[in-house]
This record gives C-alpha cells, sequence and structure tokens, in this order.
C-alpha cells in the first residue's frame, strides 16, 4: 500500500470505530469551533479544522498533536452540530487511535488521568457545598 493510499484510508479507519463513523458528514460549517470553550482560549485547537485534516488524510500530523487531547467533553459542539457528527465522541476515537498506534506517550495518558480525577474530585467537592445533603440537613 503506497502512502497516499494509507493517507486517504485515515477517514475510513476513524469510520471503523464506534463514535467515528459520522465523520464524513461534516460540511466545515465551523459551528463547532465557534461554541467551543477551549477554541475561545486557544485558537490553536479547532474542531472544524481537525475533522478537515482527518478527511484531507493527515493521520499523522492529527495522532501527533497535543491538540487532540485538549477537549473536555463539554458537548457544546455536540448539541450545536446541524450534521450531527458527534465531535467528542470522534475525539475519543483519535486518542484511542493515537494510544494504540504508539503516537503518543503513555506517561501522557497518565497525566491526564490524574489531571481528569483531581478535576472530578473539585466539581464533586464544588456540588456537595453547594448542594448539601438533604438527608444530612434533616439529621
Ligand atoms: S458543526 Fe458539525 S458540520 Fe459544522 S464544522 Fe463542526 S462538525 Fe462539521
Ligand atoms: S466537546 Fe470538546 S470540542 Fe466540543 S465544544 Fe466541548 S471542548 Fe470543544
Amino acid at each position: 500500500m503506497n502512502e497516499k493510499t494509507k493517507e486517504a484510508d485515515f477517514k475510513y479507519q476513524v469510520a471503523r470505530y464506534p463514535g467515528g463513523e459520522f465523520v464524513n458528514r461534516c460540511f466545515a460549517c465551523g459551528t463547532c469551533t465557534l461554541s467551543c470553550p477551549v477554541s475561545e482560549v486557544e485558537p490553536e485547537y479547532s474542531p472544524r479544522k481537525i475533522i478537515h485534516m482527518i478527511l484531507l488524510g493527515l493521520k499523522e500530523e492529527v495522532l501527533s498533536s497535543s491538540l487532540i487531547w485538549y477537549c473536555m467533553t463539554c458537548y457544546r459542539c455536540y448539541v450545536r452540530c446541524p450534521q450531527d457528527v458527534r465531535f467528542p465522541e470522534l475525539m475519543r476515537v483519535l486518542r484511542k487511535i493515537a494510544v494504540e498506534e504508539g503516537y503518543t506517550n503513555p506517561g501522557l495518558v497518565e497525566e491526564l488521568k490524574d489531571s481528569e480525577k483531581q478535576a472530578q474530585d473539585q466539581r464533586r467537592s464544588l456540588i456537595k457545598n453547594l448542594f448539601p445533603d438533604k438527608r444530612e440537613q434533616n439529621g
């Protein structure tokens, strides 16, 4: 298989994973990028651009980029996408392939898991303080 064929195969590889099957629906409207809180603070990060790169077959550039780890799965792009591309699920697929095919170092994955766990703990404690358990209040 030559390089060109391998590159063209990337979108099909992504589409074979659950969550990646709608990548071809994107018509590049940019609503996802405009809705994204990460893009707001990091202009380099653009869901629309990442999808475009997948469709162009730029596998190495996409999978080795740190940008695929920026999505915080808030689902704002998901609910606003007119084509139901389901970008956060697509990101999960990209990360999975990146790890499976050795595009990222395992240390980074562990660090990200730790940060996500810390963020979840903080969210839990914030919610607990905002909405104290009624059972505790009633004694
Ligand atoms: S909102 Fe949907 S259709 Fe529009 S660019 Fe993003 S993924 Fe593509
Ligand atoms: S799910 Fe990810 S890409 Fe979509 S708006 Fe939220 S942070 Fe941005």
